[in-house]
């Protein structure tokens, strides 16, 4: 009888979008009539920037000649691209880190995922509370929680996003191993300044923790006081690692590249107490497990580094900052408190009502379709996610029905 790994059954049915998308349905059904707008979307909406479809073209034309074909490419991925990810993304900010430490994939959110298994089973994890959900689950999958008990899983350290603490949580005030952060945040578009950060650098160096750091939304960041990577703080290299996509930088989320950076100078422990390398331990994992991303994707991603594609994806991210920066602005003037919206594509709407009933409000009277802050969390309940990956004329249509309903 073959079995199965029985933590899956502790899963939680992914009950956010498939009740959004009922919801929606539904009224649509109703309503045949009425247009609907989608400012619930975590995808991006706008094309590849062209200096990375033509480096891409010509990249697939030198797969089609003999003497320019590649097979299998660097475990890591190819040199050009790391070298220029640690010259730009990291160097040129006094971040310390070399095309050796980068490490190409095919998606934050499979690393991030799959980070997870070269660490004990029986280690503590803090993870923030709203949350992206795939840090959680992994989790899960991998045995370190117990049940799913009042909408928590047991043995994980929450830590709590509050109005209060203006969705940045506070450092636990227990020893924990392994601790997930994301900023700027999905869900809240909270960014966390230098100095903040620094006390989670500290803490994991005093407890001999380790960070996962995710910068999913690092070319969001227009205020150059606010750190763009962990390891612009002193003391990073040692605990923390960080993963970075072009997925929303670049418009990558179906062409897929990404990359996870584990500096040499990171340690984890042996049972016995002595220090391992994540790095070489990182490296054998993925050359087992992993054959790398596609020639062709590497040069395109390659592509956003150069002058031309820096402008171009420069472009993109404004355009979707030129949203965001609309809807917070809208929201806010009806009175409604808002966190992200400022180097984030997400506005997260303090809706002081039910998420739930916030969200059938804003679909009934606007037919604008948002996230309910509940599906990312206990601490998400009272708000929505407002969601800036869309055309900036929907979004412009979506304010003013906003506005012209809930401002009367
Ligand atoms: C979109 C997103 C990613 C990117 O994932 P990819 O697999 O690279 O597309 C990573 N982390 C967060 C929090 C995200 O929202």
């Amino acid at each position: 009888m073959i079995k199965i790994n029985e933590n899956y059954l502790k899963l939680q049915a992914s009950y956010l979008f498939a009740e959004i998308k009922n919801r929606t349905t539904a009224f649509q059904q109703a309503h045949p009539d009425r247009d609907i707008i989608k400012l619930g979307i975590g995808d991006v909406t706008r094309p590849l920037p062209a200096a990375c479809i033509e480096a891409f073209h010509r990249a697939v034309d030198e797969m089609a000649a003999d003497a320019t074909f590649r097979g299998y490419g660097p475990e890591q991925g190819y040199a050009f691209l790391r070298e220029k990810i640690a010259a730009q993304d990291y160097q040129a900010r006094g971040a310390d880190i070399a095309a050796d430490e980068i490490f190409i994939s095919d998606g934050a959110k499979c690393d991030n995922g799959n980070i997870q298994e070269i660490f004990s089973t029986d280690i503590t994890i803090a993870i923030p509370d709203p949350v992206y959900p795939v840090y959680v689950d992994t989790n899960v999958m991998a045995g370190r929680t117990g049940r799913f008990d009042q909408g928590r899983y047991e043995k994980i350290v929450y830590l709590d996003g509050t109005r209060e603490n203006g969705f940045i949580p506070d450092l636990p005030p227990e020893k924990v191993d392994l601790i997930y952060l994301c900023f700027p945040n999905n869900p809240t578009g909270a960014t966390i300044s230098k100095k903040k950060l620094k006390q989670w650098v500290d803490f994991a160096r005093q407890n001999k923790s380790l960070i996962l750091f995710d910068a999913a939304y690092e070319s969001f960041i227009r205020d150059d006081a606010l750190p763009r990577s962990i390891y612009e703080i002193e003391g990073a290299r040692e605990v923390a690692v960080e993963f970075r996509s072009f997925s929303k930088t670049a418009g990558f989320t179906g062409t897929r590249c990404a990359f996870t950076v584990v500096p040499k100078a990171c340690t984890a422990y042996s049972a016995d107490g002595e220090k391992q390398s994540l790095h070489a331990l990182w490296y054998r994992r993925q050359s087992t497990k992993f054959n790398g991303v596609s020639y062709p994707v590497q040069r395109a991603a390659e592509a956003a580094y150069s002058p031309q594609g820096k402008t171009q994806t420069n472009e993109f991210i404004d355009y979707y900052l030129k949203n965001a920066a609309l809807i917070r602005r809208e929201m806010s003037a009806l009175g409604f408190d808002c966190i992200g919206g400022e180097n984030s594509p997400y506005i997260w709407v303090d809706g002081r009502t039910d998420s739930w009933k916030f969200f059938d409000r804003l679909l009934e009277n606007t037919g604008v379709v948002c996230t309910p802050g509940a599906g990312f969390g206990r601490c998400g309940e009272g708000y929505i996610r407002i969601s800036a990956f869309n055309d900036f004329e929907n979004v412009q249509a979506a304010m003013t029905r906003i506005r012209e309903t809930l401002g009367s």
